[in-house]
């Protein structure tokens, strides 16, 4: 019989964003750290030895807001803003039969786990409406691939083109045919066809069940308060995108005739359990509501750039005391799920927006916020994110000997500024091994890699008629769009010194 017991000897331990680097030995029982003391610490003489000599440990990274049906659509767009992206997902969502949901969301993982990141917040979209049967096998993905996530259908009801005062009209009558049957159903149906997938959580030491309603604009508000009302009576999270664009800010205060935060706050959802992916356009005031409610922000350096959508103020979200988590956004509009990229982006993209050193991200925030501050979105603050007794051990294995770390000068500086995931030797998920000498454990790649191209041939050919169609659409949104950016919003988040886009 397996021993209960796994000790890790030998290993450079960096426990937390705030900690220093020291040797310690990791005791592990049953997938959660039960001591931690310097090298020769007492343990069962069953245990299973892990030798890590020569490497650093630190926390399993935590992605606060990816997707998983975004990795068959990577590296498919450039110079997309997010409603060009929005534009583009008839076709690059299209097609999706159920094993595609299972094979993207395990792709997703794969990607993730390689990475060093060991648990995940994904907002899964099935086209055309989420479903039970989708979302489980969203869920299974993760807990085939050996790693850990809070998962979210994605839900609206209403379509973007609905969502955005004056754009429908503005479009020719064949793209007006084509938008009106890209309206969602009801929501009440939608909500229905997910009671089995809530009511029944098959992995609840490795999944977290959440509810996202995508973009509040994309969302009657009975359908945003009917949500906020389930996320209370189940104690579950809420996530949804909140001023990630400048049309949305924008579009906002025409529907509702203030900011987005504040009308949610008036319908009631701002809350501990609530989640903002992006927050960019932001005011001070949305911040402080944010303060006052405990609510948490997903912050997606790398999409935001990549979409346009700006450069989102964290310093002054963390001024407030506001839980900041890290994310990739989906392979869709980040690329990549690289989480130590985002450590590094979310430090960097705090130095480019003035000179005042003191309100630049540091180090130890974005550490912090790639670890704690995720497992606080995803709601399991008290597991994950530090590498001490009580805690999941989902464990992150360097090779100091990698040439990321010669000279080993300032750990956490290190990490945030240098890694770029090259150094990986293992993940550990519970204890696990997901990731060994740099390779999947429970992910067969190669069979993996065949499947999903064979998926992306097909999804290639059934969707051709649909590319063609959005490309048509996506310069009509483009220039509707450019021309919305000339209406003045009360906040600024991009590089270029004022709000004229020519
Ligand atoms: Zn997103």
């Amino acid at each position: 019989m397996t021993s209960p017991y796994t000790v890790i000897r030998g290993g450079l331990v960096l426990a937390h964003a705030h900690a220093k680097a020291e040797p310690l030995d990791i005791l592990i029982k049953d997938g959660e750290i039960v001591a931690m003391g310097p090298p020769g610490l007492p343990a069962p003489v069953e245990a299973t030895v892990v030798q890590a000599d020569d490497q650093l440990l630190h926390p399993g990274l935590i992605n606060a807001h990816t997707h998983g049906h975004g990795t068959y659509a990577k590296a498919m767009g450039d110079r997309w803003s997010l409603e060009l992206l929005l534009t583009a997902g008839p076709w690059i969502n299209g097609d999706r039969h159920l094993e595609d949901k299972y094979l993207s969301t395990q792709l997703n993982a794969a990607e993730m786990l390689l990475k060093g990141c060991t648990a995940s917040y994904d907002l899964y979209s099935e086209v055309p409406i989420p479903t039970a049967e989708g979302m489980n096998a969203v869920a299974q993905a993760y807990v085939d691939a050996g790693m850990r996530a809070t998962v979210a259908p994605m839900m609206a009801d209403l379509s973007f083109y609905q969502s955005v005062p004056g754009l429908i009209e503005a479009l020719p009558e064949e793209l007006q045919k084509f938008v009106a049957q890209l309206a969602p159903q009801s929501f009440r149906a939608t909500l229905s066809g997910l009671t089995d997938f809530l009511d029944k959580q098959r992995n609840p030491d490795r999944i977290r069940l959440a509810l996202a309603p995508t973009i509040p604009m994309l969302c009657s508000d009975e359908f945003l308060q009917t949500c906020g009302e389930i996320s209370a009576e189940r104690n579950i999270g809420l996530h949804s995108h909140v001023g990630e664009s400048y049309v949305q800010a924008l579009t906002g205060m025409k529907r509702y005739g203030s900011t987005i935060v504040q009308h949610l706050d008036k319908l009631g959802l701002i809350s501990p359990r609530f989640t903002l992916a992006h927050a960019i356009w932001l005011d001070e005031r949305d911040l402080d509501i944010l303060a006052e409610r405990g609510a948490m922000v997903a912050h997606n350096p790398g999409s935001n750039m990549r979409l346009g959508n700006g450069i989102a103020d964290v310093n002054s979200m963390l001024e407030r005391g506001i839980t900041v988590g890290l994310g990739t956004d989906g392979s869709n509009s980040g690329d990549n799920q690289n989480m130590y990229e985002a450590m590094r982006l979310a430090s960097f993209s705090s130095k480019v927006r003035g000179p005042d050193t003191e309100r630049w991200v540091t180090t130890e925030q974005a550490l912090y916020a790639a670890t704690e501050g995720s497992a606080h979105c995803l709601g399991m603050g008290e597991q994950l994110g530090r590498l001490e007794p009580g805690r999941k051990a989902d464990i992150v294995f360097l090779d100091l000997a990698h040439i990321n770390w010669i000279p080993h000068n300032n750990t956490v500086n290190q990490l945030v500024h240098l890694e770029d995931g090259l150094a990986l030797r293992h993940v550990m998920v519970d204890g696990q091994f997901a990731v060994r000498d740099r390779q999947l454990t429970q992910v067969n790649m190669p069979r993996l890699r065949q499947q999903v191209e064979q998926a992306q041939e097909r999804i290639a050919r059934n969707t051709h008629d649909k590319r063609h169609i959005t490309e048509k659409l996506a310069k009509a949104v483009g220039s509707f769009c450019l021309c919305l950016g000339h209406d003045r919003y009360h906040v600024q988040r991009w590089a270029h010194p004022s709000q004229d886009l020519t």
